[in-house]
């Protein structure tokens, strides 16, 4: 007897056993690789599952065992490798096997559709096709030609042969005549010469120096570079000598965003197949991108987070960008970082990863300082130019509009006018984030979250940013009918507004997630200020991502204090990274730009760390902190979140497994709660967490397990629960 042992995406986490499909062969049976598609009756549907090994025995009783209906593949599309990676990512992050190895697959082939090889449709001869003798098909001369065209050719394109006359009736006659056969003619990709590129400085050589001596064999670096220190140049130096040796690259960059600016960079530096793989695809295109580097002919591939995932066989060195963003952690479903299984993956592959970041996470910085990996630094801003300077604007007892200081709206008008680009950084999108009523004290909640209604004018409603729903703007107050309706904040609509008014002659580019829809809307935006006109840039986060905007020479921040206060014990190193990230944005060419921070808390030691020590010193500081108290990444932590209708039952949960873990875990993990969540009501369900810390990574694995099956014992209640590993909220 034979057994399928398959891994089916399904929120149990364990495999299925199946027989094989009746109409399967004992050849077939024998030649069916780990990895292949697999379709099978799976409760009241069908499933498509993924091949983990082929048994000669089960323990599940053989009236139980129902058979496969259809085996899929008769090669895997996964490497042993790749699933290797997979099954290494669910054991550590005690996700569903089945649905780790659903990711590594485009939605095509995850819905069991037939794998299709790129390029286009043609045919040619097949074995007794080319053994006939010249003029053997005389006596029809359309046929004849056929197979005069085919027999000079080795293959021959669908719509070509259709140009030349051959219809698709004469062709399938040549196919029942078993004269030719179907095939697909592949779009050639050569691998041209690169660019040179810039003159390294000392400090790049010495870095790709570094990581080039690793090509080969796995090592993790960490590229602590400043901002507009040249890291990039680096990437493509390595990416270069990859490609001189015949080795694919795999780029991770953290935003859908960043991707088009990056694959211009890098479209401009090599003749090379480059592709881009992220959720702004169309699935056709995302199919494609796949596929070319399944096959090998995509040498450079640059995604974003799922793209740790994509299919390289020839892979020879991955690079993680901006190392530190937080987009790299997939916060729902299968919750992974994307970072990490980088480094998992080099790990595997046998090659380096180079972790890039002006602000590295303390993570990173911890793995240099135990000797996991290794340090390359760039302390030096390329091409001579300078870091800027900063500044806390005291806003105390100032008066604002919308937000602004007279000091900075001053700062703003004398920048114009020398020619320069300014860049305003506001994390909040809409008009404003709260609408009160002045006679009452009503305030516009959601009625699905704890959580305040962001005001959107100019489409006139009132929207919440965390289920989305929205209803139409009041103009009265809907509980004491009166007129006092009035906003209270600043987001970037309203200073979008204020802003037009105020420099009516001057471009206003406002960037955030509402404004930059389009998938071309950023590299327009990109476009437009490299023609370094004066103008004005206003975003959210969106604006602060590794974007190189040349012609920018102030930089601020409206709203410094908005990140001051945070209950997370990542707060002041998010603060860290986000407002030097911002900063770097400036005088990334020539003059050395200038930042300015408006603030309550010109004092806030926080603030005064971000003003006066480079993030490298500061970052190590912080460091020191966690360390001391024993908080990541001096220990590991995970979180088991319920989330139910019902406000008790999470708690409830989370209690008895808390009871019936007790003796069970080791001494090194420590539990904390049931608690709420932070924000405990959300699109109209509550959420509790159990938080555990643990001295090592071990004793939090073997907690993380102790904690999973208990929960997977507990009867169903009308909850979900869901573990993260190494959170990151
Ligand atoms: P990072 O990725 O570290 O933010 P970039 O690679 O974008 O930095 O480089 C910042 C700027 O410096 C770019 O305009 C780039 O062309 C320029 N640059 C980088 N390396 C050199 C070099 N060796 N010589 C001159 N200019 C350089
Ligand atoms: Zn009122
Ligand atoms: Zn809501």
């Amino acid at each position: 007897m034979s057994i399928l042992r398959l891994a089916i995406p399904s929120p149990l986490r364990i495999s299925f056993d199946y027989l094989p499909p009746a109409a399967l062969s004992s050849t077939e049976l024998a030649s069916l690789q780990p990895g292949c598609r697999v379709r099978v009756p799976f409760g009241r549907r069908e499933m498509v599952g993924y091949l983990l090994a082929v048994l000669a025995e089960t323990d599940i009783q053989a009236n139980k065992l129902k058979p496969a209906i259809e085996v899929l593949d008769s090669v895997s599309f996964i490497s042993p490798l790749m699933l290797q990676l997979c099954q290494w990512a669910a054991t550590y992050y005690h996700h569903p096997l089945g649905e780790v190895i659903a990711a590594a697959f485009p939605a095509h082939l995850r819905q069991g559709k037939a794998h299709k090889p790129l390029g286009t449709a043609g045919w040619r001869l097949n074995g007794r096709g080319k053994g006939l003798p010249e003029g053997a098909l005389n006596r029809s001369p359309k046929q004849a030609r056929a197979l005069s065209l085919l027999q000079r050719e080795q293959s021959i394109a669908a719509t070509t042969l259709s140009k030349e006359g051959i219809s698709a009736a004469v062709l399938r006659t040549l196919l029942e005549k078993n004269l030719i056969e179907r095939c697909t003619l592949k779009t050639h990709t050569a691998k041209g010469q690169s660019n040179p590129g810039l003159n390294l400085n000392d400090e790049q050589s010495a870095a790709v120096a570094a990581i080039q001596a690793t090509l080969g064999g796995f090592h993790c670096h960490l590229l602590e570079g400043v901002t507009g220190s040249g890291k990039t140049e680096v990437y493509l130096r390595l990416i270069a000598r990859c490609l001189e040796e015949g080795k694919q690259v795999l780029v991770l960059v953290p935003e859908i965003g960043l991707t088009p600016q990056t694959l211009d960079r890098f479209q401009a530096r090599f003749q090379a197949n480059i592709v881009s793989l992220h959720s702004g695809l169309a699935e056709g295109e995302r199919y494609r991108a796949w596929e070319a580097a399944r096959e090998g002919s995509a040498h450079i591939v640059i995604g974003t987070r799922s793209s740790i995932f994509a299919p390289l066989n020839r892979l020879g060195l991955i690079i993680v960008d901006e190392e530190h963003d937080n987009s790299y952690k997939q916060q729902d479903g299968f919750r992974y970082s994307a970072r990490d299984i980088a480094v998992k993956r080099a790990h595997l592959e046998g090659c380096p990863v180079v972790l890039g970041s002006a602000t590295p996470s303390l993570e990173s910085i911890h793995n240099v300082n135990t000797g996991r990996y290794r340090h390359l630094q760039l302390q030096q801003r390329a091409g001579g130019a300078q870091l800027p300077t900063m500044a806390a604007l005291d806003i105390r007892r100032q008066p604002l509009t919308a937000g602004f200081s007279s000091m900075l709206l001053a700062a703003i008008a004398d920048t114009l006018q020398q020619g320069k680009q300014v860049l305003l950084f506001l994390n909040r999108r809409g008009y404003a984030p709260t609408l009160l009523c002045h006679d009452c004290g009503w305030l516009a909640q959601c009625r699905n979250c704890d959580a305040r209604l962001t005001v959107h004018r100019r489409r006139g409603i009132l929207r919440c940013h965390h289920c989305c729903a929205s209803v139409a703007l009041p103009t009265r107050c809907p509980d004491c009918h009166g007129p006092g309706v009035m906003t209270a904040g600043v987001g970037t609509e309203q200073a979008e507004d204020f802003l037009r008014l105020q420099y009516p002659d001057k471009p206003l580019y406002r960037v955030d997630s509402d404004s930059m829809r389009g998938k071309g809307s950023m590299q327009a935006l990109v476009a437009e200020l490299n023609k370094s006109k004066p103008c004005i840039l206003l975003g959210t986060q969106m604006l602060t991502k590794g974007h190189h905007f040349p012609a920018v020479a102030l930089v601020a921040v409206i709203d410094a204090d908005a990140a001051l206060f945070s209950a997370d014990f990542r707060g002041e190193e998010r603060m860290a990274q986000l407002l030097t990230q911002v900063a770097g944005r400036a005088g990334r060419e020539g003059d050395p730009g200038q930042v300015l921070l408006q603030t309550h808390y010109p004092d806030h030691p926080t603030l005064q760390a971000v003003l006066t020590q480079p993030y490298s010193v500061h970052a190590r500081a912080i460091l020191a902190q966690r360390l001391e108290l024993q908080l990541p990444p001096a220990s590991s932590m995970l979180i088991l979140r319920t989330d139910a209708a019902d406000q008790q039952n999470g708690e409830q949960f989370l209690h008895e497994i808390r009871n019936q873990t007790r003796n069970a875990l080791p001494p090194e993990a420590t539990l904390i709660g049931p608690l709420p969540s932070p924000m405990q009501r959300r699109a109209g369900k509550f959420r509790n967490q159990l938080l555990l810390i643990a001295a090592n990574r071990q004793a939090a694995q073997a907690s993380a397990s102790t904690l999973v099956s208990a929960a997977e014992k507990l009867p169903a209640r009308r909850l979900n629960w869901t573990i993260d590993i190494d959170p990151l909220e």
